[in-house]
């Protein structure tokens, strides 16, 4: 479903990945932890164009990112993105938050676009909020709006950066867990986070990053309980 092939990415003389080589199957579950500054949300940017990459080979869902003509809007509309800080639309109430794509960009009908948008705001769990405003909620309320609006664009890839980072302690298992329940539906899921308990529970591996590099990739039992490089033992002791 993606794969990195010697993948550098550079912002001016600056190299913030260098010779990325990583590759998902489609249903897998990646989490990408690492200090701040690693590379991990301009990784994660470049799956979905946000990025460009400087050299190398990206192949996202059959599509060639380093392809200058590649279809950067038909591979958009099968991946979802969520965001630390939600950046849903302040103006616009829950429901059309989550139908606005899928009217605007997938050329949906508005009743079946509400009709989808109602089935994953329920799926959040919070059905009675599809005529809130944003600034009405909680933040893992509005974390599990941007979910259902990713969600409502069927993606055939979620990526989410640090999604929980912003939110309150209290508020964290809520998002945690509808996460979960799309990881037991088969996504296919790449998830930069600090939550290490998540990982040991649901990542099929985990993608230690350090200074624009992969240095470690391994399963969660293993990576936890022996990590191989020292700056991954390192950046685990700290996190205790
Ligand atoms: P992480 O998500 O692991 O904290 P980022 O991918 O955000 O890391 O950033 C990696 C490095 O690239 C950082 O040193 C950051 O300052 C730099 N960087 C990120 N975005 C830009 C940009 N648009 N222009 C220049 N440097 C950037
Ligand atoms: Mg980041």
């Amino acid at each position: 479903m993606i794969e990195f092939r010697g993948v550098n990415k550079h912002y001016g003389k600056f190299q913030v990945l260098t010779q990325i080589d990583l590759t998902i199957e489609a249903g897998e579950v990646v989490v990408v932890i690492g200090p701040s500054g690693s590379g991990k949300s301009t990784l994660l940017r470049c799956i979905n164009r946000l990025e460009t990459i400087t050299d190398g080979q990206l192949i996202v869902n059959g599509t060639q990112l380093h392809d200058k003509h590649a279809d950067v809007n038909k591979l958009r509309r099968h991946i979802g993105m969520v965001f630390q800080h939600f950046n849903l639309y302040p103006h616009m109430t829950v429901i059309d938050n989550i139908t606005l794509a899928p009217i605007k960009v997938a050329g949906v009908s508005k009743q079946e676009a509400l009709q989808t948008a109602m089935h994953y705001l329920d799926k959040v769990g919070i059905p009675e909020k599809a005529n809130s405003f944003p600034s009405q909620l909680s933040g893992g309320q509005q974390q599990r709006v941007a979910i259902a609006r990713g969600l409502a664009m069927k993606p055939q890839i979620m990526l989410f950066d640090e999604p929980t980072s912003a939110l309150d302690p209290e508020m964290i298992g809520e998002v945690l867990d509808v996460m979960k329940s799309l990881v037991h539906e088969g996504m296919t899921m790449v998830v930069v986070t600090h939550e290490m308990g998540f990982a040991r529970e649901v990542a099929d591996r985990v993608v230690f990053m350090d200074q624009g590099q992969i240095l470690e990739e391994a399963p969660p039992d293993a990576f936890f309980s022996n990590p191989q490089e020292e700056r991954a033992q390192l950046f685990l002791s700290r996190l205790l």
